[in-house]
């Protein structure tokens, strides 16, 4: 039986798993990585240390694989996005070489901000750029990143000779293939998701080398093969086809089975992140006066025979974490399982009581870096039920405004696919179907990116004959929650989130003086 390996190179760890084509995980490894912090705001990481790592990993899953007899068929990708590798030109020959002119910036980096303005500018408006690359200006992203090298870099910039995203550097020193996929590209504001090729008009504009950008593949396509040695290094076969792969929140839909038009994906991890994919190309161009407050991506659903569809994407910063502040700052001596059990006690709207989630600033609904937290409406009558409840309820509210743009742009989906640990948590499910007023489905996937790139690497084997087909047999349905019959709370919750979104909108003033 052939299987298929999946590498994540996440930001925390990189993590490698084996899917067989029978839909069994076989085999998981994860190793640690370093993230650097050399000055306020700056999140940096050493390229060589994520292949080292995935080497170990890798070769720990291909020995497990060999034990049972499997062979690797073919190897998918998919990793953190926007990071900016810049490799030197002098070494771009030698993958072994490994040779970047300084550690990868990552997504998660603030050094950009005046770049980012900068950008704006070069495209005409933040509506026109919005427009050109699907998504505002963020200092995350790789092109603001780039010119912010140019500024107070000279040096390394002019020794530039490929730009690559963090699982292509991994490609690279996979395969010796300078290659990416059309939904990490999206990452950088460099590319086009509409024609799903790099913006050239945007890449002159900023002054960027055309070599510099690699070939962008749909998902699923293969981009190359194994190089001799690291197959013999890992105990691959020599040829093994390596997938182009995606950036991990698309990996990560593929993963949960999210690949169709009326899907849904949300994710109550730490952060929250909703995902629908769309048939059309639609950014956030300024309906309603708003710019840019979703992302707007390549989907992973595309091959080497067909192209993919899009998706649009938003994560609220404080999901899970909310939950988990109240927990660990308030009640760390009580279960989670008591906690959720008070708030299933406490009855839908809390009794007036809201919950603004925005302890971290907010990204999406509405980006406000200054936003903060609260709980508005307290009375005595209250409990800690109604406290954690309020929680689960403001954080939905928030997901659900999320979904509300979404489909403002043109998604339109008719369930909800959960996933990340909060989704543990039945009344959770509960209050998302009625907020949502969709039904909320598990499933059996639990490995998220690592899996989709998995499923994208036997797609690239001609294994599945599509990425739609590779969901359907791998991801299963394994619990289903319904909305509650019209019972009337779901006109509490509409007076729920009215009072939220008005709380919201008289405290932003607030966070200002
Ligand atoms: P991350 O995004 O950090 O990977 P996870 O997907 O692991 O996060 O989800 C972590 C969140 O799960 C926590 O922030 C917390 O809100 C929630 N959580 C923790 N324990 C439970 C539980 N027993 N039931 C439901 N949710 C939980």
């Amino acid at each position: 039986m052939r299987a298929f390996l999946g590498i994540d190179v996440g930001t925390s760890a990189v993590k490698v798993i084996a899917l067989a084509e029978s839909g069994e995980i076989v085999a998981a490894a994860s190793e640690p990585l370093t993230l650097m912090q050399p000055a306020e705001g700056f999140s940096e990481q050493d390229p060589n240390e994520w292949w080292k790592q995935t080497g170990v990993a890798a070769r720990a899953v291909v020995a497990r694989c060999r034990a049972r007899g499997l062979s690797i068929a073919a190897v998918g990708l998919s990793g953190q996005m926007h990071g900016l590798v810049a490799l030197d030109r002098d070494r771009i020959g030698t993958p072994g070489d490994g040779g970047a002119v300084r550690p990868c910036i990552l997504w998660n980096d603030q050094r950009s901000v005046v770049e980012c303005d900068e950008l704006e500018r070069l495209a005409g408006g933040a509506g026109p750029l919005v427009e050109a690359t699907g998504n505002a200006a963020f200092p995350g992203f790789t092109l603001p990143k780039l010119l912010w090298m140019r500024r107070h870099e000279p040096e390394r910039y002019a020794r530039i000779g490929m730009v690559l995203l963090p699982k292509d550097f991994v490609r690279w020193r996979l395969t010796g293939d300078f290659a990416t996929d059309v939904g990490d590209a999206c990452g950088t504001s460099l590319f086009d998701p509409a024609q799903r090729v790099w913006n050239e008009a945007l890449v002159a504009a900023a002054g960027i080398q055309r070599g510099w950008l690699p070939t962008a593949f749909e998902s699923g396509a293969p981009t190359g093969v194994v190089l001799p040695d690291v197959a013999a290094a890992w105990g691959l076969d020599a040829g093994t086809i390596v997938a182009a792969g995606s950036g991990d929140n698309m990996a990560g839909a593929v993963g949960a089975g999210v690949v169709s038009v009326g899907d849904c994906l949300i994710a109550l991890g730490s952060s929250g992140v909703v995902l629908s994919p769309t048939a059309e190309c639609r950014s956030d161009t300024g309906v309603a006066g708003h710019i840019g407050r979703t992302h707007t991506m390549c989907h992973a659903d595309g091959d080497a025979k067909r192209r993919g569809s899009w998706c649009i994407t938003g994560c609220t910063l404080s999901a899970g974490f909310a939950l988990q502040w109240a927990h660990d700052s308030l009640w760390p001596e009580s279960e989670y399982a008591l906690l959720f059990a008070e708030a299933n006690s406490s009855p839908a709207g809390c009794d007036g009581l809201v919950f603004l989630p925005q302890l971290m600033g907010e990204r999406c609904p509405f980006r406000d870096p200054l936003a903060r937290g609260a709980w508005i409406g307290l009375s005595a009558r209250h409990t800690r039920g109604h406290l954690v409840r309020a929680i689960l309820e403001g954080v939905t509210f928030t997901l659900c405004e999320i979904l509300r743009i979404q489909r403002e742009l043109g998604a339109n989906p008719t369930t909800v696919r959960v996933g990340g640990g909060g989704a543990r948590s039945p009344l959770w499910r509960q209050i998302l179907a009625d907020v949502t007023g969709l039904p909320v489905v598990t499933t059996n996937s639990e490995d998220g990116p690592a899996l989709g790139a998995a499923m994208l690497g036997g797609v690239a084997a001609e294994v599945w004959p599509s990425v739609g087909a590779a969901a359907a047999e791998i991801i299963v349905e394994t619990g289903r929650t319904e909305p509650a019959a019209k019972t009337g709370v779901e006109n509490v919750y509409a007076a729920a989130q009215e009072r939220l979104a008005a709380a919201q909108a008289s405290l932003a003033r607030l966070w200002r003086s």
